[in-house]
């Protein structure tokens, strides 16, 4: 599994959990000027964050569909509208080229066909695992499984060499947890354990479901629940997961064969029909190496319990309603708190992008995407990286030769915007109207072979991580290089028509964090060319983790929901990110206004407008549950901290506002990495 550092995480479609828009069209209405956005009854110097964002807050509730709601959910919402438009109307041409994406939509529509169907698609699955007599038979099961992108504990593709970025070799890693994240397993709380409870409540339903008896399926699904808490146990958490040093560890294919027993590894990846290869990198420290002994103790009928399990699980969307009512239950009501199920037309809209994603990319590119845009994107990106170089040259904090380092890093950032030069070819997935389950096995076996080939080969550093709709942006430290899809190009992140301020505040934020994003505590691990390799001065390295540990200690302190607040360390480089993003920004607008003669506009200097900009991308709110699971899972703060965290470290914004020390917004040990 690659990492990526997102500018946020707005859908996590593999659980199932709620994301994405609402049907109300009185939502996707003109939207609110910043003169009607703001509360002047707020201090923005007590909170800056209800000062822009109250009213919005107001007048846009969390719809029932949503566990959170916020600008970033309505722009996603109007580009699935869009999304929507061109797969109705690709699905009545049969002699386009988008027929393909118009039939994976129309069959993923087909609710009746669905319920029609039953558990035939995925009874051929069930008896192959049921018919297993001999553990010797797990590896080619699993390759099966694996081929289809259904779980089972581990996954296994391509992944970067650490110390040559040039080449793939093969990459191996945890995975296989039904519930968002290790520490799930084991958190003592009462929330916490009422969530275990529902979960085993949950897989014995979804047994239940394909007409078990419901004491057999209780049984199996406690069953289950011991297993992945046995893998749980030697999962990494999401905090060690961010280590670039506990997740790369190439070694020769031999030595992880002898160092990992209890797995096939090579029967395995036979029947994978992997790529000959000779290197592998192991991604989760010693995950891998105790793995086998968890699965050679368990029961052979426990293993194909749990597999069974992970069938359904992956399968629930596209089953008859009583799964995806059952699905929608555990992972949208229970654990985000969201009180109904998306329409069925946003699901498949989803499903479709994330199935054939550079399909229906390149239909949305053609349709909505003006090349003007990407122009302006372009001065914005050159004018944010020259100030970043500026701020290196600045800092006293590093001797000359790691910021040289630094520089030359800088220097070889280079930045995607839009989409992808060249499209992916999906013309060997067979997509039919009847067959939407089949559809997105056949759609995952081809995204499974087309990354098993990359083993061994040079890397294509031009392929994208998002599809082109997507609102987000991310910095991928083995590229160096930042990305900017079409999709996030938009109000109220980029408006061509608004004054640049305003775009400096958000877009230009936006591309600071990202770049940031290759000088944080993980990003800073990887030189210019992307590889894990150390540039700095032992000395150099002390004081950028105490400048890291104030914004540890700053936004651990931060509450989410009751008990629960922040995790310092989780959030560390998202938080890096968007300070420093937000410093980058403003600097490349002071370099911008230099010389130039900017009045007011709607009352508000061209540096207030900055701060304005910038806060009301992050506008929104989260419901109770989803605030908890955001702060245990997510590596982003809370929206509210993006802003209040980030103003409060800027004597630039207590200038802009006039604010004095004492105020809530002026804090007293203000952190400043970059
Ligand atoms: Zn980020």
């Amino acid at each position: 599994m690659k990492r990526r550092d997102l500018l946020a995480l707005v859908a996590c479609v593999s659980l199932g959990l709620s994301s994405g828009a609402a049907a109300d069209p009185a939502l996707m209405s003109k939207p609110m000027s910043l003169t009607e956005m703001v509360d002047p009854s707020i201090p923005p110097c007590q909170d800056f964050f209800q000062y822009v964002c109250k009213n919005w807050q107001a007048s846009n509730p969390i719809p029932d569909d949503q566990s959170r709601w916020g600008q970033f959910y309505v722009l996603r919402e109007a580009n699935l509208a869009k999304l929507r438009g061109l797969l109705e109307e690709a699905g009545s041409d049969a002699s386009s080229d988008a027929k393909r994406v118009g039939d994976f939509y129309a069959a993923c529509m087909d609710e009746a066909g669905i319920e029609a169907k039953g558990l035939a698609p995925i009874k051929p699955l069930l008896e192959k695992i049921e018919t297993v007599t001999d553990k010797r038979a797990l590896p080619s099961l699993l390759a099966t499984l694996h081929r289809s992108a259904i779980a089972g504990f581990f996954s296994f593709g391509s992944a970067r060499d650490p110390v040559d970025s040039d080449r793939n070799i093969a990459g191996v890693d945890q995975g296989g947890l039904g519930l968002p994240d290790r520490d799930f397993y084991f958190r003592k709380d009462e929330k916490a354990a009422r969530q275990r409870d529902a979960y085993v409540a949950h897989i014995g339903h979804m047994f239940a479901l394909t007409g078990e008896d419901p004491i057999s399926a209780g049984q199996r699904a406690k069953a289950v629940m011991a297993l992945e808490t046995a893998m749980a146990e030697v999962s990494l958490d999401r905090v060690a997961r961010r280590d670039p040093q506990k997740v790369n560890k190439p070694m020769p294919f031999a030595q992880f064969v002898a160092e990992a027993p209890g797995v096939d590894w090579d029967g395995y990846v036979k029947a994978l029909e992997a790529p000959a290869f000779d290197r592998i990198n192991d991604q989760s420290a010693d995950y891998l190496l105790k793995i086998g002994g968890i699965i050679e103790a368990a029961p052979l009928d426990d293993v194909k319990s749990y597999l069974e399990w992970h069938v359904l699980h992956a399968s629930a969307r596209l089953l008859p309603k009583a799964f995806v009512d059952e699905n929608f239950d555990f992972y949208g009501r229970v654990l985000a708190g969201t009180p109904s199920l998306q329409p069925r037309w946003k699901r498949c809209v989803q499903m479709t992008d994330h199935a054939l994603g550079e399909d229906l990319g390149r239909l949305f590119v053609e349709k909505y995407y003006p090349p003007a845009a990407k122009t302006r994107m372009e001065d914005l990106v050159t004018a944010v990286h020259a100030s970043f170089g500026r701020l290196i040259a600045s800092v006293d904090w590093m001797v000359p030769a790691t910021k040289a380092k630094a520089e030359a890093k800088l220097a070889l950032m280079v930045s995607k915007i839009g989409y992808p030069a060249k499209w992916r070819d999906y013309a060997t997935v067979v997509v039919s109207r009847d067959d939407a389950l089949g559809n997105l096995w056949r759609a995952s076996a081809f995204e499974v072979t087309r990354d098993l080939n990359k083993i061994g080969d040079v890397v294509d550093r031009s392929e994208w991580g998002m599809t082109p709709p997507t609102v987000n942006a991310y910095y991928e430290s083995e590229n160096n290089d930042i990305n900017f899809p079409a999709g996030i190009l938009q109000f109220p992140f980029f408006d061509k028509d608004s004054d640049d301020a305003l775009n400096f505040g958000a877009i230009g934020m936006v591309i600071g964090h990202e770049m940031t994003h290759g000088f944080d505590d993980a990003g800073r691990q990887y030189d210019g060319k992307g590889n894990l390799v150390d540039w700095w001065t032992k000395a150099d390295a002390d004081k950028f983790a105490a400048k890291s540990q104030c914004l540890v200690d700053e936004y651990g302190a931060f509450v989410a929901d009751g008990d629960v607040t922040l995790n310092g360390k989780l959030t560390l480089g998202e938080n890096t990110a968007d300070n420093g993003g937000a410093r980058i920004a403003y600097g490349a607008l002071q370099k911008y206004l230099a010389g130039k003669k900017v009045g007011k506009i709607e009352g508000w200097t061209p540096e207030q407008r900055f701060f304005l900009g910038m806060a009301r991308v992050w506008c929104g709110s989260e419901r109770p549950e989803t605030r908890r699971l955001q702060a245990q899972t997510d590596p982003h703060a809370l929206a509210q901290y993006r802003v209040n965290g980030v103003v409060s470290n800027m004597p630039e914004f207590a200038r802009a506002f006039s604010c004095k020390a004492g105020d809530a917004m002026v804090r007293k040990n203000a952190c400043k990495v970059w």
